[in-house]
């Protein structure tokens, strides 16, 4: 407030506050006025008041209040940065869903790998262990394969369903290094069932499948419930109900969902890309 009012003085005003007789006056005609300020303003440079017009004291503050602001708001951007990653990655199974209900509904509403090979479906599929097998049987549902990768994940999303190893989705390079989502077939249909999720699920061990012909086992109150590994999205992850719904549960969340979702035992058949 000082130094404000004093440099909006004018130059001439403030260089004549080094004359002593004009001092006395303005201290005294001035008291407690804008022009006090004038008169003080030697003295504040002998004690360390710089050109720019800071002292010390105030660049410390500044820039200790930038740095406190920095300790502020790169969190809250890591922390937005988290939840984009979770929110595409949710929209990524949303779309994944949406392919599976529309190839559906030229199968009497069953998904691809409930349906037997001879009815045009994937179930016990030589290569039915394989998770890229499916998603490229809804292809033509599914439009691009980018929906495939979790913003969070390693792999690079393929450029289309071919065969190339530019970029397409059947090719070694991409297939399941382009692919972050585990699926998962329930015992009984049921609309809570859990179809699909980020891949990282931690197994109990590998088990015959009826649909996936091997699959790996998470099993609820066993010596290793289902939870996530060091996730994607760190704790926590995104899974797929068989009625569209996404939902990011923490590993405990998870836990509870298989339960819910296959309740005869707690068993998930799962098989994952990577
Ligand atoms: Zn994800
Ligand atoms: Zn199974």
């Amino acid at each position: 407030m000082f130094s404000a009012v004093f440099w909006s003085v004018p130059r001439a005003l403030r260089q004549s506050a080094v004359n002593p007789l004009m001092r006395g006056l303005m201290v005294f005609r001035g008291r407690g006025s804008a022009l006090q300020a004038t008169v003080a303003k030697p003295e504040r440079e002998r004690n360390g008041r710089d050109e720019s017009g800071f002292t010390r004291f105030e660049l410390a503050f500044v820039l200790g209040a930038l740095a406190g602001l920095g300790l502020v708001i790169i969190p809250a951007l890591a922390d937005a940065n988290l939840r984009s990653s979770r929110v595409i990655c949710a929209n990524n199974l949303r779309q994944i869903s949406i392919a599976f209900q529309r190839w559906a509904h030229d199968h009497e509403d069953q998904l691809v790998f409930e349906v037997p090979v001879d009815a045009g479906g994937t179930r016990q599929h030589a290569l039915a262990s394989n998770v890229w097998l499916h998603f490229s049987w809804v292809s033509n549902e599914l439009s691009s394969p980018q929906w495939l990768v979790c913003p969070n994940d390693d792999g690079r999303p393929a450029r289309d369903f071919g065969g190339s190893p530019e970029g397409g989705y059947l090719h070694p390079d991409f297939a399941n290094r382009a692919t972050s989502y585990f699926l998962s077939h329930a015992f009984t249909p049921m609309p809570a069932a859990i179809i699909a999720g980020d891949r990282n699920v931690l197994a109990d061990g590998p088990v015959g499948c009826s649909r996936f012909l091997s699959a790996s086992r998470a099993l609820v109150r066993a010596s290793s419930s289902p939870r996530w590994t060091n996730g994607l999205h760190e704790t926590s992850g995104n899974l797929l109900r068989a009625d569209g719904a996404v939902e990011q549960f923490s590993s405990r969340g998870f836990s509870r969902a298989v339960f819910d979702a296959h309740a005869d035992n707690g068993n998930l058949h799962f098989i994952t890309p990577r």
